[in-house]
C-alpha cells in the first residue's frame, strides 16, 4: 500500500495568499490562533461582527500595549489598547499571555518584516495568517495548506 499520510502538509499543497478587503465577502473566520508556545490569542478585549479578535501585544521602544485585529478574513478593522502608536514605526509583537515574540517569516513590500499567528496548534508557517511589524501598514497574508479559494476562483472566471 502506498503511504498516503507521506503527501499531507507536503510543500505541493501550500497556498500563500495575500488578503484583500475583497476577501471580506467570503466570510471567513479565525476561530483558531496561537502564540508560538500554543496559547490562543482570540480574546473578547475587542469583538468584531460577534467574534472575539486576535490580540497581540505591542513593543515600541516608547510604548507598549495591545493592539486587536478582526478575525474575519480581509476585514481591516483593528483596535489599539493602551498604545501610542507612530505610523510607521515597526514594533515588536508578542503574546499577550507568555511575551514570547512571533516569529518573522517573510519580508514585507513595505520592507518590514511579516510575523506569523499561527492558525494551528502545530506552530507551523504551513498555516498561519501574516501580518506586518509596521503600525499602519495593512498588508496581510493567510498562508493554509488547501486552496480556500477554490470555489469563489470558479465563479469569477
Ligand atoms: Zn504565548
Ligand atoms: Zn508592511
Amino acid at each position: 500500500m502506498p503511504i498516503n499520510w507521506l503527501l499531507l502538509g507536503g510543500h505541493q499543497t501550500q497556498k500563500r495568499e495575500v488578503i484583500s478587503e475583497q476577501d471580506l465577502n467570503k466570510q471567513e473566520v479565525v476561530t483558531e490562533c496561537y502564540c508560538p508556545n500554543g496559547h490562543s490569542i482570540l480574546t473578547d478585549k475587542a469583538i468584531f461582527q460577534g467574534h472575539p479578535g486576535l490580540t497581540l501585544k505591542l513593543k515600541s521602544k516608547t510604548s507598549e500595549g495591545l493592539l486587536v485585529i478582526s478575525p474575519l478574513i480581509g476585514d481591516r478593522e483593528r483596535t489599539f489598547i493602551d498604545f501610542e502608536k507612530k505610523l510607521g514605526e515597526v514594533v515588536d509583537i508578542c503574546c499577550p499571555t507568555c511575551s514570547e515574540t512571533f516569529p518573522v517569516y517573510n519580508v514585507c513590500p513595505c520592507g518590514a518584516h511579516l510575523v506569523a499567528l499561527f492558525t494551528s496548534k502545530k506552530a507551523h508557517f504551513s498555516q498561519c495568517i501574516g501580518i506586518c511589524q509596521r503600525l499602519g501598514c495593512l498588508h496581510s497574508e493567510l498562508l493554509s495548506e488547501r486552496d480556500l479559494r477554490l470555489y469563489n476562483r470558479q465563479d469569477y472566471f
